[in-house]
């Protein structure tokens, strides 16, 4: 609380007097009370029984003959002598608990908006035929009148009808581009990359299509896009497989030593040597034309160079470059 009178700091007797809180109490510290209620339980059911009978008698809605009930209860107290906030509050609380017994529910704040009959099977400003899951409005201008009788909403209270809108109007702003899927022209979603009309061309193309396992044969469909086998087991027989073949290519092949230049049967498929003693010999030299490398300042690293085939392309591209 601002301090005011004697507490105020340019008042300088007031300081420590304790005047701000005689005057205006603790401020938060204390709690807040509900407010007592002016009848005991058995008056309270006498009146709510007469209340049931009057807002009972409605046409059109329960909530009919609320505010009267209401206004008259109220000022019916306040001429008996009790203050407005007090009265307000017992007439409140008497009708709400009549209509509680009288079966009403009060209907959500968006029952009562121009767009909730509509849904979205109709445009929600003109109220004209629209496509099936094409939002909620038929046009950009039917967007924009109803941004326009929103404009000066709070921001928590947009609703559906609000975004819909929004969306459509941020969708349109945005030049029209091709489905890589069905081919057709659309707007992209403000959040997407714009390469599908719909959900339903972006599982066409991106849904992994059932095939046939490489080992018992069966039709499966596979959780990433390069599964060959439908199960572990399977895809442990083909390893298993694999394998045997690699041994068996290698069995018959014949490769010369790097290092002694004799022919040899090899191990893996990544063996250069003919045994241990030439592998170590070509390690060690590897070692100190290494160190020697190093140590020689007159050597530059040069980088790596592309290990793409030269084509055209690649070829105009380093012309362009120079
Ligand atoms: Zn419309
Ligand atoms: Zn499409
Ligand atoms: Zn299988
Ligand atoms: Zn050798």
């Amino acid at each position: 609380m601002a301090k005011k009178g004697r507490g105020s700091n340019f008042y300088v007797h007031g300081l420590r007097s304790g005047w701000t809180e005689f005057r205006y109490g603790n401020g938060d510290k204390q709690q807040k009370r509900p407010p007592k209620r002016l009848f005991n339980h058995n008056k309270r059911k006498q009146i709510v029984s007469q209340l049931i009978e009057v807002l009972d008698d409605f046409r059109q809605t329960r909530f009919e003959h609320e505010a009267t009930c209401r206004h008259g209860l109220r000022s019916a107290l306040c001429l008996e002598g009790h203050s407005w906030a007090a009265a307000d509050n017992e007439a409140a609380l008497l009708v709400s608990e009549a209509l509680k017994s009288i079966g009403a529910i009060r209907p959500r704040w968006e029952e009562g908006q121009r767009y909730y009959a509509d849904g979205t099977s109709n445009c929600n400003w003109c109220h004209g035929p629209i496509e099936a899951g094409s939002g909620r409005f038929c046009s950009r201008e039917c967007a924009r009148s109803m941004l326009e009788s929103m404009a000066g909403r709070d921001k928590r209270d947009r609703d559906v009808a609000w975004r819909a809108a929004w969306m459509l109007i941020n969708r349109t702003n945005k030049p029209k581009v091709t489905c890589e899927a069905c081919g057709s022209m659309f707007h992209p979603h403000y959040a997407s990359a714009g390469r599908f009309c719909s959900s339903a061309c972006y599982d066409a193309v991106n849904t992994i299509k059932p095939r046939t396992c490489t080992v018992c044969g069966d039709s499966f469909k596979p959780k990433y896009s390069n599964g060959v086998c439908c199960s572990r087991v399977c895809a442990a027989v083909a390893a298993q497989r694999a394998r045997k073949a690699r041994k068996e290519r290698l069995a018959v092949e014949t490769r010369v030593c790097d290092e002694c230049g004799t022919d040899f049967t090899p191990q893996s498929q990544n063996s250069r040597y003919c045994g241990d003693q030439c592998s170590a010999r070509a390690r060690s030299r590897a070692y100190r034309n290494r160190k020697k490398a190093l140590s020689d300042s007159t050597i530059v690293c040069l980088p790596v160079p592309d290990p793409r085939p030269l084509t055209p392309a690649i070829f105009d591209g380093m012309l362009e470059a120079a």
